[in-house]
This record gives C-alpha cells, sequence and structure tokens, in this order.
C-alpha cells in the first residue's frame, strides 16, 4: 500500500465524516454560514447502473450486513455521496408522535412539546417534499389499494416523498435514473459546496485523535494518507459504522456502549399471482402505507423490487422458484415493517460491520399476522396465489384466504422468517453515548449526527427524523 503521507497544520472549523441524512444537513447550514468545513465520504458519486450492480458498489459490503443469530437478518445500508439516501425510497415522514412520547421518557427532552418542529419544514423545503399522484403508484400499490377497499372498505394513504419531479421509472434504490429524488448528494450537498464545503470523495477517516484545541482525523484515499485539524469534528458514518469508529478511536467516555440497542425495524414483503397482471418496471415502488388498528406497531408499505432483485429475497426453492420467477410480471407485491421492541448490537471486525440480531418473540408474532393481513388484501384484489416469506416446515405457498387460517402466528418462530432491516439506528443513542446536543460524552469536540443517535424507533422511515437533528445540531454549533 502506498503510505504517502500529507499534512496540513490549517485547522479547519468542523470536519464532518460522511455525507447522508446526518452529515449532509449539518454541511449546509454551516457552510451557509461561512463556515470553513471538510467532509469525509469514503464512497463515491452514483452513476446508473444494473441493479446488482448498484448493491455492489453503493451498499455497505454489497448489501451483505447479516445477522445470522437468530435467523437470516439482512441489515442495508448505502456508502455513496449521499450515503444511503442515494439509494434509499425516498419516503419522506416526521416520527409518530407515540414515538416522541416514548424518547421523552427515555431523554426528558421534550421532543413531544416540540423540540424538532422547527427543523422539520427545512427539511422538507430542501427535499421538495411533496404527495405523488395516485396515478404514478406501481401496479403493486394498486392491486393492494383495490383489495383494501373490498376487505376493509379503506384506502391507503399516499407517502410523501423527496422526488418533486418524479415520473415513476420504479428505480429509487438502484439510482434514480431522472434524479428527481432529492437525496442529499442533489439537495444539500451542491449548495453547500457552492458555499465552500470541501468533500473528499473516496476518502475515509482511519484515525482519530482528540487533542485540548483541536481534533486530528487521518484520511486514506487510495493508500495516500493526509492529516487534518478542526475545532470540531461530526460523526455521521451511519448507525453501522459510527460506533466502530467510536470504539476505535476511544472517543469520549461512552464509547464501550456504542454498538448497543440496534434497532432495524424488521420488514419483509408479501408476492401474490395475479394472472396478466403485466407489472412492468415503473411505478413507485414504494409509494403507499396502512397502518392496521389492531397492530398498531406495524406498518405496511408498498415496495416492489425489480426482478434481478427479487431472486435472492423469495422464499420459494427448486422448480416453485423457478416458477414464481418465471411469473414476475405477473407478480405484485406488498411490505411491512414493525417498530421493533427488541434490539442487537452491532460490532466492528476489520473493515465490515457484523450484526447480532433476534426479532423478539411478540414483533415476530405482529410481523406474522401483518403478513397475514397482506394476503388476504391482495386475495380481496383476485389474486390466484401468494407467497409467504417463511423457511423451515411452515407452509409458504396459499391459494385461498381461508387457507391463511392455519397459520398461527404463535407457532411461527423468529428464525423461521426471512428478514431484512432497512433502517438501522440507535447504536449511540442519546442519553447512553451523547447527550442531548449530540456530544459525545466526556469528549470536548466530537458530536455525532446520524441514525446512531435515534433514542428509539421514529415509528416511521427516519431520515426526516434525522435530517432534523442534524439542523439542530448546526445551529448548537453556530451559537458555540
Ligand atoms: C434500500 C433502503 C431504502 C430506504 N428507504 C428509506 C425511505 O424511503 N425513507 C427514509 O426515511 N429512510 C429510508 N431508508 C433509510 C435512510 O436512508 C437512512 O436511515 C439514512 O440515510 C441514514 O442516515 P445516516 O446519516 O445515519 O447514514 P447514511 O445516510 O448511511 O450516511 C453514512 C455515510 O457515511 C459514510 N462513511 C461511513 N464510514 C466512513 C468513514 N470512516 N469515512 C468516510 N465516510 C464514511 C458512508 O459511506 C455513508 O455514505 C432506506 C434505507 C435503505 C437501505
Amino acid at each position: 500500500m502506498n503510505t504517502a503521507m500529507e499534512h496540513t497544520t490549517h485547522l479547519h472549523d468542523a470536519i464532518i465524516i460522511g455525507s447522508g441524512a446526518g452529515g449532509a444537513p449539518v454541511a449546509w447550514e454551516l457552510c451557509k454560514n461561512g463556515w470553513d468545513v471538510v467532509m469525509l465520504e469514503q464512497g463515491q458519486i452514483l452513476r446508473p447502473a444494473s441493479p446488482p450492480a448498484i448493491l455492489e458498489k453503493y451498499y455497505t459490503a454489497q448489501g451483505f450486513t447479516i445477522s445470522v443469530n437468530g435467523g437470516n437478518t439482512i441489515v442495508l445500508a448505502g456508502s455513496a455521496v449521499g450515503g444511503t439516501t442515494a439509494i434509499n425510497s425516498g419516503t419522506c415522514l416526521r416520527p409518530l408522535k407515540e414515538c416522541l412520547a416514548e424518547w421523552d421518557e427515555q431523554t426528558r427532552m421534550g421532543f413531544s412539546d416540540g423540540l424538532l418542529d422547527p427543523f422539520f419544514p427545512k427539511v422538507e423545503k430542501q427535499l421538495g417534499v411533496c404527495v405523488p399522484d395516485r396515478s404514478l403508484l406501481s401496479r403493486s400499490a394498486t392491486k393492494f389499494n383495490e383489495g383494501m377497499q373490498k376487505l376493509r372498505g379503506e384506502q391507503t394513504f399516499i407517502l410523501p416523498r423527496n422526488a418533486p419531479g418524479c415520473t415513476a421509472k420504479g428505480l429509487c434504490c438502484f439510482c434514480c435514473p431522472t434524479k428527481a429524488k432529492q437525496s442529499t448528494d442533489l439537495s444539500y450537498l451542491p449548495e453547500a459546496v457552492e458555499n465552500g464545503l470541501q468533500l473528499l470523495i473516496g476518502t475515509k477517516a482511519i484515525a482519530i485523535k482528540e487533542n485540548t484545541d483541536h481534533v486530528h482525523v487521518r484520511t486514506d484515499k487510495n493508500g495516500v494518507q493526509q492529516d487534518l485539524r478542526a475545532r470540531n469534528l461530526i460523526i455521521s458514518a451511519g448507525a453501522l459504522n459510527t460506533p466502530g469508529i467510536l470504539k476505535k478511536n476511544r472517543i469520549g467516555t461512552s464509547y464501550g456502549k456504542a454498538g448497543d440497542h440496534l434497532r432495524i425495524h424488521p420488514a419483509n414483503k408479501v408476492f401474490a399471482h395475479f394472472p396478466g397482471l403485466k407489472h412492468g418496471p415503473g411505478g413507485i415502488p414504494q409509494g403507499t402505507g396502512y397502518r392496521p388498528k389492531e397492530l398498531p406497531r406495524i406498518t405496511l408499505e408498498g415496495i416492489h423490487t425489480p426482478q434481478s432483485m427479487t431472486g435472492p429475497i423469495i422464499a420459494a426453492a427448486g422448480h416453485r422458484f423457478n416458477w414464481w420467477m418465471k411469473h414476475h410480471d405477473d407478480m405484485a407485491s406488498f411490505g411491512l415493517m414493525v417498530r421493533d421492541r427488541g434490539h442487537g448490537k452491532v460490532r466492528q471486525y476489520g473493515n465490515f460491520p457484523t450484526l447480532r440480531y433476534r426479532i423478539h418473540k411478540d414483533d415476530a408474532k405482529d410481523v406474522v399476522e401483518g403478513l397475514k393481513l397482506i394476503a388476504r388484501t391482495f386475495f380481496a384484489a383476485g389474486a390466484e396465489r401468494v407467497l409467504l416469506p417463511f423457511v423451515g416446515p411452515n407452509e409458504i405457498e396459499f391459494e385461498h384466504a381461508d387457507q391463511l387460517n392455519s397459520i398461527d402466528a404463535a407457532k411461527i418462530k423468529g428464525t423461521d422468517i426471512i428478514l431484512s432491516g432497512f433502517h438501522p439506528q440507535g447504536t449511540a443513542g442519546i442519553g447512553r453515548v451523547v447527550d442531548g446536543d449530540l456530544k459525545v460524552f466526556g469528549s470536548q469536540r466530537t458530536y455525532v449526527c446520524d441514525a446512531s443517535v435515534l433514542p428509539n424507533s421514529p415509528g416511521v422511515n427516519p431520515q426526516v427524523a434525522i435530517m432534523a437533528f442534524a439542523h439542530r445540531l448546526a445551529e448548537k454549533l453556530m451559537k458555540q
């Protein structure tokens, strides 16, 4: 490895590690107010490619951050300019009131009294959040809505998104081809760069040392190392990476607790066969939602995946796998996520985060009931067959809604449910690793601002909550 070293004695106002939901808004605010800021982003600028190539190049560990403790749970995150926002689905929701009340119980900070309220409109304006027209929804979402009207006489709600000019190409998670989705690389970072942000792409923070009057960060870009110095350090490397950075560099006094309390919003989906559906690749993949009153911790959210991404997540095996894949264009799908009661851990081994996550038994029960509801909804819309995401001895294919009564949620083990997590969070939570101002306990100059700091689940997709925290942190720093 080339270890050429460049030194600089320049003292920046701030160094930010990570360009995603947590890092980018801080940079935007600080640079707008004349701060001298450097941002380090280990990932590259997202460029169009096939979905598997996007997964390989721009997802953390090629999408293979997986817990094998308690079933196979894959947890996904991005590593690109824009962080995970560059490859996310674009849903923009404020945290649920009942979750803010839970945060208050833990932190006594007044979230339910509106602590983050001044920052939500800023986030929504910068991202161009709007509610898309129903005509842009995927056929999966339309079928699901049809079923919900027949089954319960209710409509699904349309999810607000950060994609004002969206023409529904169906590729939000695999590089929006029209650049309609306002991920941070398109919304916050260009203006920050115009205002002086030095964005170092493909550059990783590899070592940190806090001194009395500055923080020293060693970076690596293709084997060339550089030393940077700043008055403030903001770690926004995401909930899977930030704990490893805190621990390796022994930052503050609570780094030993970093990496615990990992929540992921366990998620999965139901496939349904509608002969002649002709789904096609288009339509907003995650455009609608539904909250079943009887399952308050569950949110149903439509998510349609391209054929090349369906193979790895489908429960059917052997000839049944071939059958489902052959009928992909006649398949609708709809997913769910649970506001998890359980939690796991993330640890850093070598370059990659390693997970331990076992779904809580009550979450598993809720997930099974939620999946049954999705399946019933699809049958109400005329599905001829549904496929549930179970392994083990459980039945997975059903041809009639009545057959679903044979599924006893209490008897399905958590380890028998195929799960993914798209929202890792909480691994350096307020009150445990950072204080209410996001400063690392025992540190003078280091802050964490990303999904790690969430005290508990926001009950919704988390990017808006994380960005609101980022605007609040920038305000605090500027008042210093
Ligand atoms: C497929 C998918 C779909 C999603 N859909 C939605 C959605 O619709 N709505 C929503 O609200 N949320 C969604 N999310 C989640 C949301 O995008 C994330 O919660 C959010 O982006 C996390 O923000 P963050 O700042 O914690 O980290 P990130 O946005 O992940 O940013 C962290 C960045 O830090 C960089 N980094 C890490 N370590 C270093 C280092 N040592 N040096 C330099 N750089 C480093 C990483 O490369 C990465 O780019 C989705 C997630 C996934 C995976």
